[in-house]
């Protein structure tokens, strides 16, 4: 009989808070010269889980000394109306990083709000100015949860040079960045890169094949142990919902793959909460002080 691996866990709260610390040293830095990085954060409606993200976002940025501001706007909020808060935003000296938390209500373009903001303060990198710098392999502000994944396999030294790595989504936000990040070339990336999505024909067989497995699909317990090899490390972006009666709050998260089976087969595993989760956080702030430097630079 096979002996069963049982995977590592590759712990993201520890690796956020080495990330945070870093962030912490560099906001000194900033502020004994002067200048405390700020961020924006701008909430439209009243959806509860951007609510408690932003919060949290919020709480981050206090808690190492950069100023913060939540914007709050109605959900009826015109398109016009937003993106002139966001130009406000730009010329806000206070300001280094801007963040609209989506999803944002069906009669805006997110995009147009997107194209709104100076991709100098695009702290979340989505603009289509960083999204083309990450593309042509000179990255400035990358997406938090790609840049956090890379975080983790650079602190965890799992090799990406040669090998195979497969993802699953193809979101622009989680999806086609973690794979452009990884198909660069250089340290932490020169990997063979596959993306597969809804239409991926027999997606167990090219899942098995990975080296490094990263799930970004939003539907919880997907990845099963079959579509994994003893080999596999498993990165676990997704967070998804599903009742639990027995929690106080009639619900718990979990992942886009079923925990418990997989780790009793694969090499490593991010856990859900406590993987990727808190590594975009820490992105965030590390990308916000990041943008203050270069803003701040460009001024000398
Ligand atoms: P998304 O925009 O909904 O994209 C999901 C992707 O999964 C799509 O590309 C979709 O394929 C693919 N997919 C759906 N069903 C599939 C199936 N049966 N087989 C193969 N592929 C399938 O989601 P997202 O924004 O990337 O987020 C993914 C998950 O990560 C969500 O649970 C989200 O909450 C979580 N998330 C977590 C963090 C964090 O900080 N940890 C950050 C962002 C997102 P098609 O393109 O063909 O439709």
């Amino acid at each position: 009989m096979n002996q069963q691996t049982q995977a590592a866990v590759i712990d993201g709260r520890l690796v956020a808070k080495k990330i945070r610390t870093e962030v912490k040293k560099r906001v000194r830095r900033l502020r004994d010269a002067g200048h405390q990085p700020g961020l924006a954060a701008v909430l439209v409606g009243d959806n509860p889980a951007s609510q408690t993200y932003v919060a949290s976002k919020v709480r981050t940025c206090e808690r190492l000394g950069i100023y913060s501001e939540v914007i709050r706007q109605p959900s009826s909020i015109a398109q016009d109306d937003l993106v002139e808060l966001v130009q406000q935003l730009n010329r806000n000296g206070k300001i280094h990083g801007i963040l609209v938390q989506s999803p944002l209500p069906d009669h805006i373009d997110e995009l147009a709000v997107t194209l709104a903001i100076d991709p100098a303060k695009d702290v979340d990198g989505f603009h289509p100015h960083n999204v083309g710098l990450l593309q042509i392999g000179r990255p400035h502000l990358v997406p938090c949860t790609p840049f956090g994944i890379i975080k983790l396999l650079e602190y965890y030294e799992v090799p990406t040079t040669g090998r195979e790595v497969v993802v699953v989504g193809r979101s622009n936000i989680v999806g086609k960045p973690i794979a452009s990040l990884l198909m660069q070339k250089g340290p932490l990336a020169d990997a063979t890169v596959t993306v597969a999505h809804s239409r991926t024909r027999d997606l167990a067989q090219v899942t098995r094949r990975a080296d490094v497995l990263i799930a970004a699909i939003g539907r919880a317990g997907f990845i099963t142990a079959d579509m994994v090899s003893e080999e596999t490390v498993v990165i676990d972006v997704g967070i998804n919902r599903v009742e639990d009666p027995a929690s106080e709050r009639g619900y718990r998260l979990v992942g886009d793959v079923s925990y418990d089976e997989v780790a009793q087969k694969a090499s490593m595993i991010t856990p859900v909460p406590g993987g990727v989760g808190p590594m975009t956080i820490a992105l965030l702030v590390s990308n916000t002080v990041k943008a203050a430097e270069a803003i701040l630079a460009s001024k000398e």
